[in-house]
């Protein structure tokens, strides 16, 4: 038997299809460490018979049963293959459907005998078992063989034609040869806290024998990678701890001249906010803090006059924005808040390079020689997209004079962080000295998992908004007055208002692997399956055509998706922003601080898909100007927990309510995006655990206290080095 590494690629490993690798390519593994990496969502308990008159709608459950009946047909909307079957015990018999596997009708023909293992759902005509997996037994003498010296079988997430028989059977083929790893974990933190070694805990969580294996398993895994993460946090802590930074004077009477420059007065938070960033400007340690605030609370100004004062000390500031439209917004803000301000200005983005040097100068320039005026200290302001700190082989492209601050906005993405890191260190190489940094953010994250996830920064916190805002009219629509609201949209729009259309993006995977479908009633009575692999401009593309055709065909109807090229984009919303369209349907792409203060209506489509955080964000897009402005939900959901939720966004008075009820409900995935952070799913359900957090940190603490240089864990050391580098992805 040949064995395996970590490292081995699992195209070498004997005894597993090309097609299946070519599979699990797909969705990022490649090598035997990938795959043993990759963790069951849940296990199948086959020692638990179900007897069929006790299934229950929602519970997983397995049974034993004899096919009665099984049919197959296509479905004559979607063509798609559905294998219908009826299934029998001694104690009652139910329906069950397989979409998409026509296979199965002869699999499992009529009289035949199987475990069935899946989700009960209810329809119109009654419970059905929806894609259950199924083992065939032709006596009890096989079932032992079916399930050799476990009764768990792992479920895992199923995808894009991966199952989870085939995952077993893969991992079946690896685990056994696995040449035994080194644990990572120092032996005092796995004793003390009764830690599964980690080949042990491999083999758990992938086979268990019992369920209490297969907890301690998953126990050590998510420890594990809070662990890392803190690790991974303290020590850059340590890190800047030992840096220096530009020490930036308190200037009060640049201060003063700044709030006489601004058209209203600061709130009582804006100034706290701006007090505690410009204190900690003050100190010869780099500042690393977050400025949190809802949407439309006013983030920009403060973070602009913390930009203004760090050019007054005589050092130059970078100002970053996650899209185009915004650093185009947030230089134009300077530009007309700050017009007689005595120093440079830059605005670099892919499109753009221009300098204003006050007074209504403006000059468009060579991104060359911009970049020129950049290093040579003349622009001392440089605004931008995130392409400013983008790498060009391992440095940064820019290079700054004498880098006092680093200000991010709407930074909800883990990855911007260590590519400013870039930044303060190549800065630093320039100067000796470290910026300042100061991220914003509208997504409001509680405390703690703010500090896991970001390390240990600071907070500030702006929790009102400008006075005179009128609060936006909120309303749950039923679907029967779904004409009423277009009726709605369309008097507003010819008063010469605009309107958003939000739709979700479809996920193609649910977290069980059984929602590849959803499922709708057709007009027989019976269940027809339509797939929601869609993707997100798919969903936004009918929703386009619908409301261009059909409902609005006398509107001015634009889309926007994440699919469109940077320039279209760009433009769509430009355009929309200078009112050449009526309508915006668009993705969550809208999501992120624009302003476009003449919409004030934000439709939402199938709210029941965002995220309370989420759905705060797309209100905070309207609401911004003069004229009354609403929010419409829309959801086909029913059920009881779509309601609650999306009350809890009508009653919520703030961001930070709904960010923890967020955390509650869906948890920190959903509530900080889990493609943004770049963090595994693991992590990201770790974090909804505080006693984990807490001993993730205190063991970090301990193992720094002992050896900061991790010398004597070179384990550790190596596999936190491919933590980081893993979450550097984006
Ligand atoms: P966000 O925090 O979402 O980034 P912005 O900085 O874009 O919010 O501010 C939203 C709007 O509110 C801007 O048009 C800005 O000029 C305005 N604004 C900011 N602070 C105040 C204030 N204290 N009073 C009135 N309007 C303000
Ligand atoms: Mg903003």
């Amino acid at each position: 038997m040949n064995s395996v590494f970590l490292k081995t690629p699992l195209a070498s490993v004997k005894g597993i299809g090309p097609k299946f690798i070519a599979k699990l390519e797909k969705i990022g593994i490649t090598s035997v460490g990938d795959l043993l990496w990759h963790f069951p969502v849940r296990y199948d308990d086959w020692s638990h018979i179900t007897d069929i008159k006790n299934l229950r709608p929602g519970e997983y459950a397995v049974i034993r049963a004899k096919v009665k009946k099984i049919g197959f047909r296509k479905s004559w909307i979607q063509k798609l293959a559905i294998v219908e079957a009826s299934l029998e015990d001694e104690s009652g018999s139910i329906r069950t459907i397989w979409f998409g596997q026509p296979f199965i009708k002869r699999v499992l023909g009529e009289g035949k005998q199987a475990f069935f293992s899946g989700k009960v759902l209810s329809g119109k005509r009654g419970i059905f078992l929806s894609n259950p997996a199924y083992e065939v037994v032709s006596d009890e003498a096989n079932i032992k063989e079916l399930f050799p010296q476990h009764e768990l079988l792992a479920i895992y997430p199923e995808t894009k034609g991966l199952t989870s028989k085939g995952i077993r059977f893969v991992i079946g083929k690896v685990l056994p040869r696995l040449i035994n790893i080194p644990d990572f974990i120092p032996e005092e933190i796995l004793k003390k806290n009764r830690f599964p070694e980690i080949n042990q805990a491999l083999k758990s969580v992938h086979c268990p024998k019992t369920s209490e294996e297969e907890i301690a398993a998953k126990r050590r895994f998510a420890f594990e990678e809070l662990f890392l993460l803190q690790l991974g946090t303290l020590l850059e802590k340590k890190r800047l701890a030992k840096t220096k930074a530009p020490s930036i004077e308190f200037n009060l009477d640049f201060i003063k001249w700044a709030f006489g420059r601004l058209p209203y007065n600061l709130t009582f938070s804006q100034k706290r906010s701006l007090y505690e960033i410009l204190k900690d400007l003050e100190r010869h340690q780099p500042m690393n803090r977050l400025l949190q605030g809802d949407v439309g609370s006013g983030k920009t100004v403060i973070a602009a006059i913390a930009a203004m004062e760090t050019t007054e000390s005589g050092y130059q500031a970078v100002f970053m924005a996650p899209t185009e439209i915004l650093a185009n917004q947030h230089y134009r803000t300077f530009q007309k808040l700050f017009s007689d301000f005595g120093h440079p200005i830059g605005l670099l983005t892919a499109k753009s390079s221009l300098a204003f040097y006050g007074d209504g100068l403006e000059s468009e320039m060579r991104k060359k020689d911009l970049l020129k005026e950049v290093e040579n200290g003349k622009i001392k302001i440089l605004i931008g997209t995130h392409a400013l700190i983008a790498k060009s082989s391992g440095e940064s492209k820019i290079k700054f004079n004498n880098l006092g601050l680093i200000v991010v906005d709407e930074q909800h993405r883990f990855g911007v962080r260590q590519r400013a890191e870039l930044v303060q260190n190549q800065a630093r190489k320039s100067s000796g000295l470290v910026p300042h940094f100061l991220s914003m953010s509208a997504t409001p994250i509680p405390r703690t998992l703010a500090i896991t996830i970001f390390g240990d920064l600071d907070l500030s916190t702006i929790d009102e908004l400008p006075s005179g805002r009128k609060p936006i009219i909120t309303k749950i629509v039923d679907p029967l007055n779904r004409d009423k609201a277009y009726a709605f949209i369309r008097g507003e729009i010819r008063k010469g208002r605009q309107a958003f259309v939000i739709c979700p993006r479809i996920e193609s995977q649910s977290e069980s692997g059984d929602l590849v479908y959803e499922y709708e009633n057709n007009e027989a009575g019976g269940l027809s399956a339509k797939k929601s692999g869609w993707s997100e401009s798919k969903t936004v593309k009918e929703e386009f055509e619908k409301l261009s055709k059909k409902v609005f065909p006398d509107l001015r109807v634009a889309m926007l998706h994440g699919k469109m090229k940077a320039e279209e984009k760009q433009k769509t919303m430009s355009d929309f922003k200078e009112q050449k369209s009526d309508i915006l349907v668009a993705t969550s792409v809208v999501e992120v601080g624009v302003d476009v203060p003449n919409a004030v209506i934000m439709m939402i489509e199938g709210a029941e898909r965002f995220g309370l955080a989420q759905l705060y964000q797309f209100r905070g897009r309207v609401g911004r100007g003069e004229h009354q402005s609403f929010c419409f939900l829309f959801t086909e959901s029913s059920s009881e927990t779509t309601g609650q939720r999306l009350k809890a966004l009508l009653e919520a008075k703030n961001g930070f309510e709904l960010a923890e009820k967020d955390l509650e409900i869906r948890g920190p995935g959903a509530l900080l995006g889990a493609e943004q952070t770049g963090l595994p799913d693991t992590t990201m359900r770790a974090l909804q655990n505080p006693a984990m957090i807490k001993l993730g940190r205190q063991s970090a603490e301990h193992i720094l206290e002992k050896d900061a240089s991790l010398r004597s864990y070179p384990a550790l050391k190596e596999r936190l080095e491919k933590f980081k580098a893993d979450i550097h992805l984006e």
